[in-house]
């Protein structure tokens, strides 16, 4: 069986990392988030991790040479060899360029949409356990004791920049930056469009579907 390789399309708060925790379950892959590996890079303190921190902070991107050597290490990885969801990456057309230089051929893009307003009020009640990631929002879909995650009694808090200022920086860079890859991936046949309001399941069916499962 070839490996299977996707990538997840959106901006921030569409609900990329959410889908992909289901769906790599689904599909037996493992999901790439440039985001996770980044943050954990930061903890550890490693040199790539102390490059970024600024960059994140401010709700810029990471240069792309930092960014590319956690991906290169990431995918050279044993459990990365039947196929991955990459969710937030590539996130410039030089990141796509990079993949395809590299050879690796992406079966198919899911464009997940979500109205700017939504992404906001998303981003602003996002939670995160700190420990296993798991996400929660204030309104929608608290911890069942404040501040605690339900899966692991990790510590669930505000990702430093899902506060408001760095929200409206994320947003803008991705409309300057990412949204060209829409048009980049359409005009190569692969990309499907779904929209990210609804459930997370009615969203998780359609994103399948896109998928072509
Ligand atoms: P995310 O968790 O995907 O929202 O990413 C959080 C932050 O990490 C972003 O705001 C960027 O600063 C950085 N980041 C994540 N992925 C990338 C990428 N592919 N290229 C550059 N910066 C990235």
């Amino acid at each position: 069986m070839s490996a299977r390789r996707f990538i997840l399309l959106g901006p921030p708060g569409a609900g990329k990392g959410t889908q992909s925790a289901r769906l790599i379950e689904a599909l037996g892959i493992v999901q790439i988030s440039t985001g996770d590996l980044l943050r954990a890079a930061r903890k550890a303190g490693t040199e790539l991790g102390r490059k970024a921190q600024s960059f994140m902070d401010a709700g810029q991107l990471v240069p792309d040479e930092v960014v590319l050597s956690l991906v290169e290490e990431r995918l050279s990885r044993e459990d990365a060899r039947n196929g991955y969801i990459l969710d937030g990456f590539p996130r410039n057309i030089a990141q796509a360029g990079a993949l395809d230089s590299r050879g690796i051929v992406v079966e198919r893009v899911v464009n997940v949409s979500v109205p700017v307003l939504s992404l906001v009020e998303r981003l602003a009640g996002r939670r995160v356990c700190q420990s296993c990631g798991a996400t929660y929002h204030l309104v929608n879909q608290a911890p069942r004791e404040s501040g605690v995650c339900d899966q692991c009694g990790g510590v669930v808090a505000q990702r430093k920049d899902d506060d408001a200022a760095v929200v409206e920086s994320r947003l803008r860079v991705y409309e300057s930056e990412t949204a060209p890859l829409i048009g980049f991936y359409r005009a190569r046949g692969i990309l499907r469009d779904v929209d990210g309001l609804g459930t997370t399941e009615s969203v998780y069916q359609a994103v399948l579907a896109a998928l072509g499962n």
